[in-house]
């Protein structure tokens, strides 16, 4: 296991890099600092954390996640809205663009849910989030002007950091797969939820909810994102026939991409079904508009010309 969600620290000394490290391995274990402020976890909250993070791992792991540190119950706060907004600003204003509850904080190696949420609403932020945290992430070892080390986030998952940019490269394609996952997780947890111990209350609470909708955990989050990534999966299924059994195929490398960090493979198969310079342009543009989104383009420009 490792001491941490770190992949990789790049940059720096050697030295600096197993500083960094030991800073990260400490922000994982000491999650006390956080207790003050955080809600006490019900036992049945305790248990579903617990189940998420068995099933995330193992999901993971099929998509060739070769170790994850488990997240434990103790790296996932729940935590009043105006104190979380306090303490974390940046990434809160981040967060809360997205209209999301929860977020995962790399620097302090936590999960963090915003109070309130009911027991449905908590297993899809835990669940989305864990796959933040058990993906793929590495920090630059960067000097400040008086020669101290200074820690850059550099990749989360299929997201690049660009320093002088609003918006991290594949930032939606991260959304997009992680939410994928996390309603694959969701299932899984729907179909284990009377044998892990939490009271038949909470369990069928959760069961209602999907058996009234088998699809609910699809429209839990990032729709447009993930209705953008499958136009894109089902063309290169379409144009890589000889390669791909179905759309699946197709999305397993994207979603290995997750935790491996590697982006080698997907970049070579979207520039030769779509040409040369694509890979970078979904990453800096962003995953291309569905056919509906274009259709409903055109309707508005045709409109537009009728009335001028
Ligand atoms: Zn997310």
């Amino acid at each position: 296991m490792k001491e941490s969600s770190i992949s990789k620290i790049i940059g720096g000394t050697e030295e600096e890099r197993k500083e960094a490290e030991k800073l990260f391995g400490n922000a994982f274990r000491e999650q006390r600092m956080f207790k003050s402020i955080e809600h006490e976890k019900t036992p049945d909250e305790l248990k579903l954390l617990l189940a998420v993070d068995n099933l995330t791992s193992e999901i993971a792991k099929n998509y060739g996640a070769k170790e994850s540190a488990s997240v434990l119950p103790d790296n996932v706060h729940i935590v009043d809205k105006e104190i979380l907004k306090k303490l974390f600003l940046d990434e809160f204003k981040m967060e809360a663009k997205k209209n999301l509850s929860g977020f995962f904080s790399m620097r302090s190696q936590a999960v963090f849910v915003i109070e309130g949420q009911n027991i449905n609403e908590l297993l899809y932020l835990v669940a989305h989030e864990m796959y933040h945290f058990k993906g793929y992430g590495s920090f630059q070892v960067k000097k400040s002007p008086e020669g101290e080390a200074r820690y850059a986030q550099r990749r989360g998952g299929w997201g690049i950091v660009m320093p002088k940019r609003k918006q991290n490269a594949f930032q939606d394609m991260d959304e997009a797969v992680t939410d994928m996952l996390t309603a694959k997780t969701i299932s899984g947890i729907v179909d284990q939820v009377d044998n892990i111990g939490i009271s038949k209350e909470i369990a069928d609470e959760i069961k209602n909810k999907y058996q009234e909708d088998p699809e609910a955990a699809y429209y839990l989050g990032y729709v447009f994102e993930k209705e953008r990534l499958w136009d894109l999966l089902t063309e290169i299924y379409r144009k890589n026939k000889d390669r791909f059994e179905n759309i699946d195929d197709v999305f397993d490398l994207f979603a290995k991409t997750i935790f491996t960090g590697k982006l080698i493979n997907v970049a070579r198969l979207i520039e030769k079904t779509f040409g040369k310079g694509s890979f970078r342009k979904i990453g800096e543009d962003g995953l291309p508009k569905t056919e509906t989104e274009k259709e409903i383009d055109k309707e508005l420009e045709d409109m537009e010309k009728e009335v001028n």
